[in-house]
């Protein structure tokens, strides 16, 4: 079994996610008291949010940077980013060490592919949902068209995050909101919607929608055990 390292704490409420999903599927895959080997950096999320707020991205890649090379110095055979935002500065961490990425969109990317997914509606930061690191990657190397919400719903989107799911509150009127933004996403032709923020998870499911929902916590989560466990 390879080594897992994990860059998370953005926020911690989905990194404890990462840690119970990557688990189970390892549990589920080899049984018994089988466990993953998973080396945690976890960062504190406050000056993270602030640099990306303010647009200083070089910082935040250093930051990353340096929790990558003590992943690998630990021992991990190949990292994640435990969130789909700081994939914007992945270009400035993955040459910082020669252990491997396992880039969240990709595993996203792929994972809608097999599923034969054409159109998907995507909901995360408005970093997430607006730039080319992305949005633009699902499309170029997938071939997927992603429609997202209008600005008003982008911003709504966006502030749930971080004023309340990457603080661990979860409110019914805002499951309401993102339940409502993501009818308009189906009416726009989606077929799917990615929850492109690790968090989003927490605030709706499946039960919810009619929708089949594409969670990269899940994904990127199953994707690292897949990984971690080639050719065993
Ligand atoms: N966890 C979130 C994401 O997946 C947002 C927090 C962050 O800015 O990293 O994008």
């Amino acid at each position: 079994m390879r080594t897992i390292g994990l860059i998370g704490g953005m926020s911690w409420e989905s990194t404890a996610g990462y840690y119970r999903e990557i688990n189970q599927a390892v549990r589920e895959r080899l049984g018994g008291l089988h466990s993953a080997k998973i080396i945690l950096y976890s960062v504190d999320f406050a000056p993270i949010e602030a640099l990306q707020h303010s647009g200083d991205w070089q910082k935040t890649g250093k930051i990353l940077a340096n929790a990558a090379r003590a992943l690998e110095a630990g021992g991990a055979d190949f990292f994640l980013i435990c969130t789909n935002t700081m994939h914007k500065v992945a270009d400035l961490v993955q040459p910082a060490v020669t252990i491997p990425l396992l880039h969240i969109a990709d595993a996203t990317g792929r994972k809608l592919q097999h599923k034969g997914v054409k159109k998907v509606g995507l909901l995360g930061t408005a970093f997430t949902m607006e730039e080319e690191f992305y949005k633009g990657r699902l499309q170029q190397q997938f071939g997927l068209e992603v429609v997202v919400p209008g600005s008003t719903d982008q911003q709504i989107v966006h502030d749930v995050i971080y004023q309340e799911l990457c603080l661990g509150k979860i409110n019914p009127s805002s499951r309401q909101q993102y339940l409502r933004i993501v009818g308009k996403l189906a009416e726009k032709g989606a077929e799917a919607i990615i929850l492109g923020c690790t968090e989003i998870g927490m605030l709706i499911s499946e039960k919810d929608v009619t929708l089949p929902l594409f969670d990269t916590t899940i994904i990127h989560a199953t994707s690292a055990v897949e990984m971690a466990l080639a050719g065993n």
